[in-house]
């Protein structure tokens, strides 16, 4: 009798399992996924920061790659709807299409902005009809995340939500301290100097969290490139308000911005497009961007 209960305890036992293998499509999620899991995860990310992920391209290693996990973390809100989808379809892996328990969608839990107000046309450019989906450059929806990615690690490897939960909840915490902190050392700043201009939309979080004013995007609408007219408009507006700064994530083209940052009298600054991982942390990360957008900032 006792042989047996040791031999049924040796086949329960959830040490003896492989680690979960977790697909992230974008290098911030991986790096909060891998903070959340621990050794009980092993990670991969689809893109690197050095990548726009709205144009991220669907190589077959990726195919590969999904085709073994056994779970998926998007960002969602359609950020990557012009590469994922096929990329999943042609998987061939039914633990993580849309709507199972392997596809964990970080948009889900996050508190939106930029959700659009009445009719959506294609003149309006690539607008997302659901809200602004670059929502992983603020670290208060970064918590958010990583408690989503806790509940959904936990769902699929039940014997250790406990653990997952915990260490969500401790990286929660330590982002939203950041957060806090961040905040309040950006509130020091002169109010002049709490403006910028972005290259894309995709700074609305970013500016909400530390309290500045996006005065334009040097895009006329989201996707669309830079136009003389339009551009003409922007440096008006950066003269007459003093913009101090223009800030684009460091995969956007910087010909435009570079010009009119130096007819404005502007700074350029070049935001990492995301954690260096496996070798950075979420907070690093974000606390770096943090940092090279205040050093910029302040007088
Ligand atoms: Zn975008």
């Amino acid at each position: 009798m006792k042989k047996i209960l040791i031999i049924l305890m040796f086949f329960a036992m959830p040490a003896f399992a492989a680690p979960l293998q977790v697909v992230a499509t974008l290098p911030s999620l991986a790096a909060i996924a891998k903070e959340v899991g621990g050794p009980l995860v092993q990670v991969e990310a689809l893109t690197s920061p050095h990548q726009d992920p709205h144009y991220a391209d669907a190589k077959p290693s990726l195919i590969v790659t999904l085709n073994r996990a056994d779970a998926v973390i998007v960002n969602g809100l359609e950020l990557e709807v012009g590469w994922l989808p096929p990329l999943l379809q042609q998987a061939r892996n039914g633990k993580i299409q849309k709507g199972t328990p392997g596809y964990i969608d970080a948009a889900a839990s996050v508190q939106l902005l930029g959700v659009p107000k009445g009719v959506i046309d294609r003149a309006m450019g690539d607008v997302h009809p659901g809200g602004n989906p670059h929502f992983l450059i603020d670290p208060r929806a970064g918590a958010r995340v990583a408690v989503a990615i806790g509940q959904g690690l936990g769902r699929l490897d039940a014997a250790h939500a406990a653990t997952y939960q915990q260490n969500a909840a401790a990286l929660a915490q330590k982002l939203t301290a950041l957060a806090k902190a961040e905040t309040a050392r950006f509130a020091q700043l002169p109010p002049a100097r709490r403006t910028l201009v972005a290259y894309h939309d995709s700074l609305l979080y970013l500016v909400d969290w530390l309290g500045l004013r996006q005065i334009a995007t040097l895009e006329p609408r989201p996707g669309i490139a830079p136009n003389p007219q339009h551009v003409a408009e922007v440096l008006q507006q950066m003269k007459a308000a003093a913009v101090p700064v223009i800030a684009q994530e460091a995969f956007y083209p910087e010909n435009t911005s570079k010009t009119v940052s130096k007819l404005a009298g502007a700074k350029l600054v070049s935001l990492p497009g995301g954690a260096r991982f496996p070798t950075e942390t979420y907070e690093d990360h974000v606390r770096g961007l943090a940092q090279a957008l205040y050093s910029a900032l302040a007088p």
